[in-house]
């Protein structure tokens, strides 16, 4: 790429916001919301942000901010690196003993991806480029497409017809519900969108890897009037691919997974060899942006759609936005509604949805930056 980030300091920041109901899965729930900064800054000023994975445990938020601001943090300040894609194999790589002794793969891989992102976002902003273009490796391109197609996740019983008939105000198409608790219960409360929201609202289901091949099917065959766009990790999403064409091949409704899958060789098996028709990488849980390009070309060569996985703070979300615009800009991006006002309130501009569709800022980079008067209540002093 020719580019020399040279970078002058790393910064971790940790929020954590209290939630007033909590946000069930299928393995469990989360009591409050979390998320992790990364701030790049290199010997001109100029700054990039990022963020990290840090949903599960509760505990994952100051840890992974911990090993940022420890050990990752030794490894850039003072360094150069022409572009991003060496920096993320140069961190990989550097820390390739320490994460087999420490079994820490996913905090380490994690925290990659935030100063990933970081670096891609400083690098767009030196170029005085938004994130997409640069992305896109195309100078020529001319404006952003009109908005991604986005989708409301975080539905969960109870609360899920409420939560569908506030996001259908908000001008959502699209809506995805947790289930995987009580079959009966899941289906019912399908039904009852599809009734009150009619056959042009769509639905998608997210049973979060609660069953097995024979329980998938028996869910399977009472939704499949259902007309679901997907459903996601109905089995483990490290089930040997056998398991997934099986699934796939008597399912009538299209199966989705991605956001636990890491490595080119697993997203390829569950497209090529598991019959999977979605993928959903999630770029601040494994691969960055550096590495998550080439998955999504690489899936939709082979025919997946693509629909990111994403569930964190205003950061990531803009930073799958812009890796949406530039590889796959008619997939279908989650937008979680539920409770999170570090969501909410992380960026300036805020995000900009317009009739079911995020419409990306103008200015380089992510083209927004942290609310620093709106997180401050929720800042965490490691
Ligand atoms: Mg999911």
């Amino acid at each position: 790429m020719g580019d020399v980030l040279k970078i002058e300091r790393l910064d971790a920041l940790v929020f954590r916001a209290p939630i007033a109901e909590p946000r069930m899965n299928a393995f469990g729930a989360q009591t409050d919301r979390p998320a992790v900064l990364i701030r790049l800054v290199d010997t001109d000023g100029v700054e990039g942000w990022g963020e990290v994975f840090c949903n599960w445990p509760s505990v994952a938020a100051e840890h992974r901010a911990r090993l940022a601001g420890t050990l990752f943090k030794a490894m850039v300040e003072g360094k150069n690196f022409d572009s991003p894609e060496t920096m993320f194999r140069d961190l990989t790589a550097g820390t390739a003993r320490m994460r087999l002794q420490s079994d820490e793969r996913g905090p380490f891989d994690q925290t990659i991806c935030g100063i990933d992102i970081a670096a891609w976002d400083l690098l767009a902003r030196r170029r005085g480029q938004p994130l997409w273009k640069v992305l896109a490796g195309d100078d020529t391109a001319n404006g952003a497409p009109d908005g991604l197609e986005i989708y409301a996740s975080g539905l969960a019983p109870p609360s899920a017809a409420r939560l569908a008939d506030a996001a259908r105000a908000k001008g959502f198409r699209n809506v995805k519900v947790k289930v995987g608790f009580d079959q009966n219960e899941d289906i019912a409360c399908l039904r009852d969108l599809r009734r009150t929201h009619g056959t042009d609202f769509g639905l998608m289901a997210d049973s979060n890897q609660a069953w097995t091949v024979a329980e998938a099917k028996d869910w399977i065959s009472a939704a499949d009037d259902l007309d679901l766009i997907f459903l996601e990790e109905p089995i483990a999403a490290d089930a040997p691919f056998t398991d997934w064409k099986e699934l796939s091949t008597a399912s009538p409704i299209p199966l989705a997974t991605g956001e636990n899958l890491r490595g080119r060789a697993a997203f390829r098996g569950v497209v090529g060899l598991g019959g999977v028709r979605v993928i959903q990488p999630d770029v601040i849980k494994w691969g960055g942006l550096s590495l998550t390009r080439g998955i999504i070309s690489e899936g939709r060569a082979a025919g997946a759609e693509i629909a990111p996985h994403y569930l964190a703070g205003g950061i990531g979300l803009l930073a799958t936005a812009h890796l949406m615009a530039a590889c796959a800009p008619e997939g279908l991006l989650e937008f979680d509604v539920s409770e999170n006002p570090l969501r909410d309130a992380m960026t300036l501009p805020r995000p900009d949805l317009r009739a079911g569709r995020l419409h990306l800022p103008e200015a380089p980079g992510l083209g927004a930056g942290p609310d620093f008067d709106s997180l401050e209540p929720f800042r965490v002093t490691l």
